[in-house]
């Protein structure tokens, strides 16, 4: 890296640590109903108004220990956290992309999308606002580069110019998770499995990402939560000490991985006899698994893990986005 992209990726950085200073105002605000601009901060417990040393990122975290400086409150981590996150997001992508209009485009919808996971992990919470101006980001951005390419005379098809492509996408990603929406609720027996707030929260992707993206992001979602839901149902079985079914969905999950990973690797090709004795240990423990499953299920009395899927939809539009040329 040359010293030009050092300074530059360190200014970023400093802009990045702003913007996630204001994305915890965002939603600070957004859960106190409060406007972002009025009144200044304050601390949450004393509403002591803070000195301006108080609002520097990451920095005032560290010279106030954690504190409030009136009132001594433990300050949450989520905020250093989610300023040193947004920050590094800002520099990787600018160091991926380069200063562009497209990579300003990128830290807003960067912004956005946490924004959304965070609501969604505090508090289970999706603001139809926040979603709205997501997906606003999104049009406009695409109804702008639409209209550049006009201008420069390009050849518009109907289909592929960014704008159609941009509310194909918002309208792809809404029905994708309102027929969703539909079957787990006909599934959950007529409760609501999930909240409409991730049909928004897709409709926002969509917008951004395009029709031609939008549903692998939602897949890719799907086995994103499918996973985090894993490890958190691990670290229960753990907490119950279940260990009998942390081991056996533990070994389903590690003898799966090696069932994959000997097919792509071709290790079953002329060698039957491996590839029956593995499919029999895997269906052997994946039956033992599912008993272990079922007695648990129908002998417990604690409620079902509710993963929000919001947090998953925003990982996987960010996979899309730094990884474009494996999809
Ligand atoms: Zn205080």
């Amino acid at each position: 890296m040359d010293t030009l992209t050092l300074t530059a990726s360190f200014f970023v950085l400093l802009i990045g640590l702003c913007f996630g200073s204001f994305l915890n105002v965002v939603v600070l605000r957004a859960f106190s109903g409060e406007s972002i601009s009025y009144p200044a901060s304050k601390c949450p417990k004393c509403q002591k108004p803070l000195y301006w040393w108080h609002n520097i990122p990451l920095l005032s975290y560290l010279l106030l220990g954690g504190k409030c400086y009136f009132c001594k409150t433990h300050i949450s981590w989520q905020y250093p956290i989610v300023e040193a996150v947004t920050a590094v997001l800002f520099v990787l992508s600018f160091l991926k992309f380069g200063m562009s209009a497209h990579l300003i485009f990128l830290w807003a919808v960067i912004f956005m999308s946490l924004v959304l996971a965070i609501t969604d992990i505090k508090e289970h919470v999706v603001f139809l606002m926040h979603c709205l101006i997501f997906a606003c980001i999104g049009l406009v951005y695409h109804a702008g580069a639409t209209g550049i390419m006009a201008l420069k005379g390009a050849e518009l098809t109907w289909l592929h110019n960014p704008f159609t492509v941009s509310v194909l996408g918002m309208l792809l990603g809404g029905l994708i998770m309102l027929i969703y929406f539909g079957v787990s609720y006909i599934l959950a027996g007529g409760r609501m499995a999930m909240g409409d707030g991730d049909i928004y929260i897709a409709m926002a992707l969509g917008a951004c990402f395009g029709w031609e993206k939008i549903w692998i992001i939602i897949i890719m979602g799907f086995i994103i939560q499918a996973f985090i839901t894993g490890v958190l149902f691990e670290y229960r079985l753990l907490e119950e000490k279940n260990y009998k079914l942390f081991g056996g969905i533990l070994a389903v999950a590690i003898l799966a991985a090696g069932y994959w990973y000997s097919n792509t690797a071709g290790l079953f090709e002329n060698n039957a006899i491996y590839l029956l004795a593995y499919t029999i240990v895997l269906i052997g423990v994946a039956i033992y698994v599912c008993r272990q499953l079922f007695g648990k299920v129908l002998g417990s009395k604690t409620e079902g893990l509710a993963v929000p899927f919001g947090p998953a939809l925003v990982l996987a539009g960010f996979v899309i986005m730094f990884f474009p040329a494996l999809f």
